[in-house]
């Protein structure tokens, strides 16, 4: 599987917001955006030129493909998929994204970041309605139930993070519900709409630039 290398809090200070790519690092004194607010990444950092209009279209994409860790091959699947279904093409694509099985494992505070969220589904530790699914593109849906591996090593791995994730502000979204059972599961109560996206972002740039 493809994935991006590099430092990830270059790319926070790259967009100007804080991505909350690192886990509990995000909330602490560590956090490099809070060390070096307003100064991007690289050398010449704190001497951002004039930014076109091109740029920012450009920048609400990176940003948003960052916030989810996918790629641009992926990520032009999923704008087409979106440009195909019914409704605002940018709600949709938000929505869809917001459905990858790695996000929903991460929302439902299993795991502490979403690339963790990311390992824990790719190494077989989550269900989905009883079988495995080690994809984490995959895309729930309404009445689908996310639940870890009954399996000791699964369990505990997730109890560990959900301890951790508890620290982290900010709580589970309405459209899912966490079971709270003794093995951690969840559910998914409805599909999520781009309001339960928890950036800042306005799809409607991102649309116009995919769209030319
Ligand atoms: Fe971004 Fe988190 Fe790094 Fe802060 S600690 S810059 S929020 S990834």
């Amino acid at each position: 599987m493809a994935r991006e290398t590099g430092s990830v809090c270059k790319k926070c200070r790259r967009e100007g917001i804080k991505l909350f790519l690192k886990g509990t690092r995000c909330d602490s004194n560590a956090c490099s955006m809070k060390r070096r607010e307003g100064v991007g990444p690289g050398m010449h950092g704190s001497k951002r030129g004039k930014i076109t209009d091109y740029a920012i279209h450009l920048r609400e994409k990176q940003k948003v493909k960052t916030f989810y860790g996918v790629l641009e091959k992926q990520f032009r699947k999923y704008y087409q998929m979106a440009e195909r279904a019914k409704g605002n093409t940018g709600k949709v694509l938000m929505s869809l994204l917001e459905r990858r099985l790695d996000n929903v494992v991460y929302r439902l505070k299993f795991a502490t970041s979403r690339s963790a969220a990311r390992q824990l589904v790719s190494h077989g530790h989550i269900l989905v309605n009883g079988r495995r699914v080690d994809i984490a593109s995959y895309l729930v849906k309404p009445g689908d139930c996310i639940a870890v591996k009954n399996r000791p090593a699964s369990i505990k791995l997730v109890k560990e993070s959900q301890e951790i994730a508890a620290s982290i502000p900010g709580s589970i979204p309405d459209y899912l519900l966490d079971n709270k059972t003794e093995i951690p599961s969840g559910n998914v109560l409805r599909a999520p709409v781009a309001d339960d996206v928890s950036l800042e972002v306005q799809p409607q740039l991102i649309v116009e630039l995919c769209s030319k």
